[in-house]
């Protein structure tokens, strides 16, 4: 490639100012902690008065699943996780998904064999199980034998001008040492002995996650890198691609892994992996970040509930941990909890109507019923239980009428229910404070405790012991027909009985 070429792309590297990306792989759905990984690049951007880029690494075609960079931006919208600059939002240094990209990492790699840090590799197949065998055999950790690093130029001309596959690799200076500095590990210090020769171009062409990586991050002006400390032990090789271009580095925070318990990681089978899972599961996006910008981070203080503009405010790499987080189902339980109490009415409304829409068809009053369930759940997935009697009155067992403290039972309901039902259905208003005088009156008039009356009444109307609201706010849901309906079923029931 001439000057020309490196000169254009290299003029477009915005200079100055905070940059930061999140480089997910579309190889499925989005990780928990891919989702972390984002929310926190936004944090720090925002914090800094940065710039935030999507970047989707795709250059591991086997791995590549159609429809993933899709999901990945719907899943970020969604969290309210929007970027400066990407693939389906553009900016300066597009390109933003690598496999677009790759005539760059070609130019750029052929370049590192210029300078003296990256070889032809024209070993086959064959020849590199052979080494991988003979290593294995006298128990020596495999690694390339550099073999190509020694070939000369005439013999590389003579296989390029033959077309003789090959890769380029990385050359490791053997001797002395890598140092660089991470923010949340510190110092990290590796032999380059230690360090393989690896590829950075494959045979078709494509580069390698390291390289892209590291060219990518170069031209698109990135100062602070945030990822999974996964990558810390690859980062020394980055390092040394970037010394061997002449390059300075970027800062580098690399953030705990997240662990289902002390040995297990979230997990596909447990359902605990994608984002999706939890919204599936009931919980609230808000209060999916919210625990998840916690996992691996403290802000230092007890406060742990914090909206997205607050955790801005709040964010500071030093307040990430080295230790893996620990997924905490409890925490993030009642965080849920307080997020759906702090919804105003009708938010909370529009948050559990699918829920309620799930197991009921009749027409009744959803805000009411929402009213009811407010404060009630932790989950939104605990809804459909809370309400599935009121489409029709759950088949139940006698014994249900039995209630020690409020001493009654189904001899007791086999009085009560007829008075109710000929108190009640004189009532030409049907509303809570109607129905609850009536009540009242009658279980003065009767004598008894207002549980003799109000336990036979709950379990006719609704076949259970629990419900959102107690048995006038039932009435008042049903409506008054089908409130007569089902205690005229309950009288003859327990008149056979
Ligand atoms: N593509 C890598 C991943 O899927 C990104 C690693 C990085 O941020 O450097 O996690």
């Amino acid at each position: 490639m001439d000057k020309q070429f490196f000169e254009n792309i290299e003029s477009k590297i915005p200079r100055g100012g905070f940059r930061t990306r999140f480089a997910p792989s579309p190889t499925g759905f989005l990780h928990l902690g891919g989702i972390r990984t984002a929310l926190y690049a936004y944090l720090l951007a925002k914090k800094a008065g940065g710039t935030l880029i999507l970047r989707i690494e795709d250059t591991d075609r086997e791995r590549r699943v159609d429809g993933a960079a899709e999901y990945i931006y719907k899943t970020l919208a969604a969290c309210g996780i929007t970027y400066d600059e990407g693939p389906n939002v553009g900016g300066p240094v597009a390109p933003y998904v690598q496999s677009e990209r790759q005539e760059i990492y070609g130019a750029y790699a052929v370049r590192l064999i210029e300078n003296g840090h990256a070889y032809y590799c024209f070993c086959d197949k064959e020849t590199l199980d052979e080494q991988r065998l003979i290593h294995e055999a006298s128990r020596v950790p495999h690694r390339y034998d550099r073999r190509c690093a020694a070939l000369s130029a005439e013999e590389i001309a003579s296989k390029l001008s033959a077309k003789t596959p090959y890769v380029i690799r990385q050359k490791v200076e053997q001797n002395g040492k890598t140092v660089f500095n991470d923010a949340v590990y510190g110092r990290i210090e590796v032999e380059n002995s230690t360090l393989e020769d690896q590829v950075i171009l494959k045979s078709d062409g494509m580069p390698t996650y390291n390289f892209a990586n590291v060219v990518d991050d170069r031209l698109m002006g990135v100062t602070h890198v945030i990822r999974g400390n996964e990558f810390l032990a690859s980062t020394p090789k980055h390092v040394l691609l970037y010394q061997g271009f002449g390059w300075d580095t970027p800062a580098y925070i690399h953030v705990p892994q997240i662990m289902r318990n002390a040995t297990k990681k979230l997990s596909k089978r447990d359902g605990d992996a994608y984002f999706g899972d939890f919204i599936e599961k009931g919980y609230l996006k808000d209060a999916i970040l919210n625990y998840i910008a916690l996992l691996g981070w403290s802000p230092g203080g007890e406060e742990e509930k914090f909206s997205l503009e607050e955790l801005v405010q709040k964010f500071d790499v030093a307040g990430i941990s080295k230790s893996p987080a620990i997924f905490d189902y409890q925490k993030l339980n009642w965080l849920n909890g307080a997020y759906l109490r702090a919804m105003s009415e009708s938010e909370y409304h529009d948050a559990v109507l699918p829920y309620i829409k799930q197991v009921v068809t009749r027409d009744v009053d959803t805000r009411y019923i929402a009213s009811l369930l407010q404060g009630r759940c932790e989950l939104l997935s605990e809804i459909p239980e809370q309400v599935d009697f009121i489409d029709a009155a759950l088949p139940h067992d006698l014994e249900l009428y039995t209630n020690k403290k409020m001493k009654t039972d189904a001899s007791g309901a086999k009085i009560v229910l007829p008075q109710v039902r000929a108190a009640i259905s004189a009532l030409s208003q049907w509303n809570k404070d109607a129905i609850h005088s009536e009540i009242s009156s009658l279980v003065e008039r009767l004598g008894m405790k207002n549980g003799q009356v109000l336990w036979p009444m709950r379990v006719a109307l609704s076949g259970k012991t629990f419900t959102p609201g107690g048995s006038i706010e039932i009435c008042v849901i049903l409506g008054k027909g089908e409130t007569l309906m089902r205690l005229d079923a309950a009288i003859e029931r327990l008149a056979n009985a």
